[in-house]
């Protein structure tokens, strides 16, 4: 049976040796949590940086706010002066409250709200614009407001013509003209590409800033590009991995559960800061030099707005076992609360690096072998249908950690389904003191 255990970063390894602390948060908290930690998030940023300040390039990270809804993320933005990335009036308002200025903000999303321009305006924010009557709003927006709208034009990825968002070349031209506008400032141009090709990346972010030159013709300022998100993350080892999908079958999972939606590639090779520097190392389709001296020879800033790769090994979450039965030589382990906490599944896939088995009690040595249902009356209702082979034999009061599940398994999909209470988010940090026992308090949602 493989095995695919997570990567796991030093401040990881301290929680999990952290003695007793994960099972006192489960007693006194009383369900499951999410556990956040801010020093890698904040390695993360820096790794970002360095990779611009390497490459000699102009660029600023706007941290994906819907990756997470941790109030802790956006707080650690605006302490470290990185800009967010919004796409609703809720996550603005948590991003302001956070303490990142209006004008560090930037709004994409479809189609926005007349609430949302209307504060992204007031607020100094740029506004990544997606359609033509969008545009037309924020420019009624603004006038109306007697200000001007920062625009940043969404391009539809050549390479992804169906995409709902962004403007064809016919409707960009379109834009462009409208953006001599008064109240429209036309700060460039971006994307946001699914997957993670780095190639197509910088291919297109060549062609945006081609787009820069030909809008300062028109007399437009266009002295920026974004490349949007979608950066890596590499969850386990590459031998592990490769290990895993070699040798795992349908057999290996509870009741020969399959997965139409396949799974997300756990192990990349070039991975969130790395993946930023292969692009900017990359020489765009049709042209000879390297993305960087492309950008520096124009003078054009890069935006980047990763989501999941700040979030690289920034938060865990924790279950308490209270069931275990026994089947066919394995165990179905039923944990506090469901997957609803875990989206993977959400998504006809499923969150596959081992979760670390935490015994409450001394245990049977193992392998053993279990799967991991949810405390609801949903079949359906697996947090992990595949029989992971722990190296003890699960038993009621131990904890399962789900590690890295900062970036997107948390919360989007939480529900209070069944009157089950949502796991609350606690900040866990070192203490002053070395060798003290860490600190912890719940995350403060503004
Ligand atoms: C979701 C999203 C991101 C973040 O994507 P990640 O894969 O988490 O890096 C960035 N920009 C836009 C416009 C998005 O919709």
């Amino acid at each position: 049976m493989p095995s695919l255990p997570a990567r796991q970063a030093p401040e990881v390894r301290d929680l999990l040796a952290a003695g007793p602390l994960l099972h006192e948060l489960s007693h006194g908290l009383g369900g499951p949590y999410h556990v956040l930690l801010p020093g890698p998030f904040d390695a993360n940023a820096a790794a970002f940086r360095r990779a611009f300040t390497e490459a000699g390039v102009n660029g600023r990270i706007y941290y994906a706010k819907k990756a997470n809804k941790a109030a802790l993320y956006a707080e650690r933005a605006a302490v470290l002066g990185l800009g967010v990335d919004v796409a609703s009036t809720g996550e603005l308002r948590e991003t302001l409250a956070a303490g990142v200025p209006g004008p560090d903000t930037v709004v994409t999303g479809p189609a926005k709200s007349d609430d949302l321009l209307r504060v992204a305006v007031l607020q100094g924010a740029l506004v990544a614009v997606d359609a033509l009557d969008e545009l037309d709003r924020l420019a009624r927006t603004a006038a109306g407001l007697g200000r001007t709208a920062r625009v940043l034009l969404r391009r539809l990825p050549p390479a992804q013509p169906h995409s709902r968002f962004g403007l064809d070349p016919a409707e960009l031209d379109t834009a462009l003209r409208r953006c001599a506008d008064a109240a429209l400032e036309l700060e460039g141009f971006g994307f946001h590409l699914s997957g993670y090709d780095i190639p197509a990346r910088a291919d297109l972010a060549g062609e945006l800033v081609r787009l820069c030159r030909h809008a300062r013709a028109l007399g437009l300022r266009a002295d920026r590009i974004s490349i949007g998100g979608g950066f890596p993350v590499d969850y386990a080892d590459g031998d592990d991995w490769r290990r895993f999908t070699e040798e795992q079958r349908p057999g290996h999972y509870h009741a020969g559960k399959t997965f139409s939606g396949g799974f997300y590639p756990y192990h990349s090779p070039v991975a969130g800061a790395d993946a930023l520097r292969a692009i900017l190392a990359a020489v765009p389709a049709g042209r000879t030099s390297p993305l960087a001296a492309l950008l520096r020879e124009a003078g054009v800033t890069l935006l980047v707005e990763p989501g999941r790769a700040l979030l690289d090994q920034a938060g865990c979450t924790v279950f308490r076992v209270q069931g275990v039965k026994e089947r066919d030589g394995y165990a179905i382990l039923t944990v506090d609360g469901s997957s609803l906490s875990l989206s993977e599944q959400w998504f006809e896939s499923e969150f596959l690096p081992d979760p670390v088995l935490l015994p409450g009690a001394p245990a049977a040595p193992g392998p053993y072998e279990a799967c991991v249902g949810a405390a609801t009356c949903l079949e359906s209702d697996m947090l992990t249908w595949r029989r992971v082979p722990f190296p003890h034999r699960p038993a009621v009061g131990d904890l399962l950690v789900y590690l890295n599940t900062a970036g997107y398994q948390m919360d989007s999909n939480e529900s209070p389904f069944h009157e089950l209470p949502l796991p609350p988010k606690v900040v866990v940090e070192p203490a002053p003191q070395p060798a003290a026992r860490p600190h912890w308090r719940l995350d403060r949602h503004p």
